[in-house]
């Protein structure tokens, strides 16, 4: 939790540009409002159960428990809200928040454009101008995402500078803000940047846990005990971790991509291979080669594919009170098709990473541990490229 303005232990802080600067103060002043507003917190519930339809449910996975014969497995089902995954939660906060503030345009990144999808959703909904920014590389393989984006009025703008991929989103992004500050909103996608975004986007995913804690004692009268989820930027781990982080006997659980693995290049592994440094605006911990530099990262899943994780996910590292594990492209595929054909759920490829964890742990745990797993978004999204990895030709 954070300490100082904006601190998680040495990790957050605002490591902007002085013309930024305004625009940071300007929100935080505002959230910092809001997040205490009786109409507004009424407004955006009602926004997350008829829009997004929460509260997702929490399934108790039983044939996976039965075969894996261990700890009792429950599956959270975020990927049921409206867009397919978490994300929602955050750009239908942000979105709220930006109007309220009285802007009328929303910037926003995309990596393989689940949170530009989400974005552009949002601003649909609430009349509200969208400029997506993606990286040219990312908009040629994610072409079915920019063309949602176009159908749902956004525009998008492919980003050519450094590797073309999602840092080089953010990094214009945070350009494009420093230009029009007046009426634009940046939607940041991830529990990541400067203060205040972690702190936000957290507070807009804490619902996950907020439902879980209250799902769990309705079914099992007590506690999990350990809550699992797969580590991006860190929101929707964030989000499931948040209201546990003070029960203590609860252990908190972050998937990170090992890619092809962590003692290759090709990883996006950030607690295994990374160290502390200052990027995108936050101190934290990030994948850097010997120089320091901000290094290429790798991973199956594109929503993993980012070389940081958020300040607050640093201090629980550090502090030991959540543990981070690296699961590979190949675990996070066999996971993929396991709990399709065992529950019937087709899981993203990102939440497929937390899924493979338990499926490894779950077995040689006690029949009376309760573990739940944060099933971040659904797996349509994948389907072409895990058919391909296996090496399956399917035309979308
Ligand atoms: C974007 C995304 C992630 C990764 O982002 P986090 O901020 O780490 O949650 C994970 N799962 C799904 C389904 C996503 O779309």
């Amino acid at each position: 939790m954070e300490n100082r303005k904006g601190r998680y232990g040495n990790h957050g802080g605002q490591y902007i540009p002085e013309i930024l600067m305004p625009a940071i103060l300007e929100l935080e002043e505002a959230y910092e409002h809001y997040k205490n507003d009786a109409e507004f917190n009424r407004g955006l519930e009602e926004l997350f159960n008829d829009y997004a339809g929460r509260p997702s449910r929490l399934y108790y996975a039983a044939h996976m428990t039965e075969k894996l014969g261990g700890a009792k497995i429950y599956l959270k089902r975020e990927d049921l809200n409206h867009t397919g995954s978490h994300k929602i939660n955050n750009v239908l906060g942000q979105c709220l928040l930006a109007k309220k503030m009285g802007k009328t345009r929303i910037i926003a990144e995309t990596g393989a454009g689940q949170h530009g999808v989400a974005a552009a959703t949002a601003a649909a909904l609430m009349g509200m101008e969208c400029e997506v920014y993606m990286g040219e590389e990312d908009t040629k393989r994610q072409a079915l995402n920019v063309y949602r984006m176009r159908l749902l009025g956004a525009q998008v703008h492919a980003v050519t500078t450094g590797t073309g991929t999602l840092k080089d989103a953010v990094s214009e992004a945070m350009q494009e803000w420093t230009k029009r500050i007046g009426d634009t909103h940046y939607l940041l996608g991830s529990v990541v940047g400067p203060h205040p975004f972690p702190m936000m986007v957290r507070d807009f995913q804490a619902v996950i846990s907020r439902e879980i804690k209250q799902q769990m004692l309705e079914k099992e009268g007590r506690l999990p005990d350990a809550v699992i989820a797969c580590v991006g930027g860190g929101s929707n781990a964030m989000g499931a971790f948040y209201h546990f982080i003070e029960d203590k006997q609860v252990r908190l659980i972050g998937c990170e991509a090992a890619g092809r693995g962590i003692h290759t290049a090709e990883t996006a592994a950030t607690f295994s291979t990374g160290r502390v440094g200052i990027f995108h605006g936050m101190k934290s911990y990030f994948c850097q080669d010997e120089y320091g530099q901000i290094a290429p990262v790798y991973s199956i899943s594109a929503g993993l594919d980012y070389p940081g994780v958020g300040p607050e996910h640093s201090q629980l590292f550090d502090d030991g009170r959540a543990e981070y594990v690296a699961v590979t492209d190949d675990e996070a595929v066999d996971a993929f098709e396991y709990l399709s054909r065992t529950e019937g759920i087709i899981p993203a490829i990102e939440s497929a990473h937390a899924v493979a964890y338990v499926m490894k742990e779950a077995p040689s745990m006690s029949k009376d541990s309760i573990v739940v797993v944060n099933i971040s978004g659904r797996g349509d999204k994948d389907c072409a490229a895990i058919a391909r990895y296996r090496g399956e030709k399917i035309y979308e």
